[in-house]
Order: C-alpha cells, then sequence, then structure tokens
C-alpha cells in the first residue's frame, strides 16, 4: 500500500509548518496545517504514558478529522535525579494556568525546586521528540530523537522557550537558551528526529 500524497501536519505553530513543507514538498509530499480543519477543532487529550503514545494518539486523532495521513509529535525533559519527571507531564509540570510564558517560568522554578541540593554530577537530563506519521489504521512512519545535558542552577540566556535557559546541551556547555536557533536545530531532539523520520519518508515517498 502506498502512503497518500498529502499530509496533514498537527501543528497551529506557523513556523513549524514551513519548515515541515521545506523539507517535504520535495520529496513530492503536500503539507496542510490545522487551518486546514477550520475553526474550533477539538484537541485530544494527552493521557498516555509515553512519548510515542502521545505523538500516536495525535496523529491518529487528526487523521480522523481530516481523512489523511498526520504527523503529529510529542517532546519533554526527562531529568534522571528524578525518576525521569517532568517526562510527558514536561508541559503542565507546574499546573496549566496562565499563557506559554507565564507556565514556562512557573515549570522552571518547579524544576529548580525539585534539584535543590543536588550536586551538578547528578543533575543529568535528556530531551526527548517522537514525531509520528498514521492514519486511522496504520502507523506509516515514526521517529525518536533525544539530545543529553544537564540541568543548571540558574537560567541562562534569552532564545528558545520552555526549560531551555535551564538545559545545558552536554557537547556544547551552553544552555539551549544561549544558542542561535540554528546552533539548536542542529543538535536538538526535534532536529534529531525530523532528519530520522525524513529518512523513513524518503522511503515512502511519491517520487522515491
Ligand atoms: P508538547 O507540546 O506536548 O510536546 O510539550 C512539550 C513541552 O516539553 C513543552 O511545553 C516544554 O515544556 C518542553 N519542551 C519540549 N521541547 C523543548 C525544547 O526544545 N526546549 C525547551 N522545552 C521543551
Amino acid at each position: 500500500m502506498s502512503l497518500p500524497q498529502t499530509i496533514l501536519f498537527a501543528t497551529s505553530n506557523a513556523g513549524k509548518l514551513n519548515e515541515a513543507r521545506q523539507i517535504l514538498q520535495p520529496l513530492g509530499f503536500t503539507v496542510e496545517g490545522l487551518e486546514q480543519l477550520g475553526a474550533n477543532v477539538p484537541e485530544p487529550v494527552e493521557d498516555q504514558p509515553t512519548f510515542e503514545g502521545n505523538a500516536l494518539l495525535k496523529a491518529r486523532h487528526y487523521a480522523r478529522l481530516s481523512g489523511r495521513p498526520a504527523l503529529a509529535d510529542d517532546s519533554g525533559l526527562c531529568v534522571d535525579a528524578l525518576g525521569g519527571a517532568p517526562g510527558v507531564l514536561s508541559a503542565r509540570y507546574a499546573g496549566v494556568d496562565g499563557d506559554r510564558p507565564a507556565r514556562d517560568a512557573a515549570n522552571n522554578q518547579r524544576l529548580l525546586a525539585e534539584l535543590a541540593g543536588v550536586p551538578d554530577k547528578k543533575r543529568t537530563a535528556h530531551f526527548v521528540c517522537v514525531m509520528v506519521l498514521a492514519d486511522e489504521r496504520m502507523t506509516w512512519a515514526q521517529a525518536r530523537g533525544t539530545v543529553a545535558g544537564r540541568i543548571a542552577h540558574a537560567p541562562r540566556g534569552q532564545s528558545g522557550f520552555g526549560y531551555d535557559p535551564l538545559f545545558i546541551v552536554e557537547t556544547l556547555g551552553k544552555t539551549a537558551a544561549e544558542l542561535a536557533p540554528e546552533q539548536k536545530n542542529a543538535v536538538s531532539h526535534r532536529g534529531n528526529a525530523v532528519q530520522r523520520l525524513v529518512a523513513a519518508l524518503a522511503k515512502l515517498a511519491p517520487d522515491a
């Protein structure tokens, strides 16, 4: 069975959508965004215990609504000293109140509080990103990317989002918020997952 040429990318982030188009159009795919589904589209409840489970749940949800294969991602931060937390709960570690910057700040504050007194060598962590392309019947492609690092004692840097100001990238010795976007993409869990997904999709491409 061959993969349909038009894919829905389950994002309302215009930057992410453009990036996906730039990568997937040369392979022969047409990439649509969530705006194709109109206003007031119901969001799925991300209640799975794994990144894979949540990405698949999102992809299937939007595939059902659109009638097309859908690409979805799930990501988060896993801290060894916290048994892998916040993990799949990364976005809502300190609750769901406020806008995104307020939630990010509260999440970072909670992370620092949980790690109070934990020495540098035990502050190891990694980011995970899982991308899944699926329709209601099957998973067409799946990829996982990670990046290793450790949690700083105080935020550093102005770029990025989420836990970036606290995440010191192991290979660079800088927090992700101290990196330019292209430097972060070159090493990040998301960049890594995209590369692997593209390799898998290239084998399924209409032009292959
Ligand atoms: P998602 O939107 O369900 O994938 O939630 C991802 C959450 O994990 C975000 O809200 C952030 O808190 C965190 N996260 C994922 N990727 C990154 C990253 O690249 N930098 C900083 N935080 C991230």
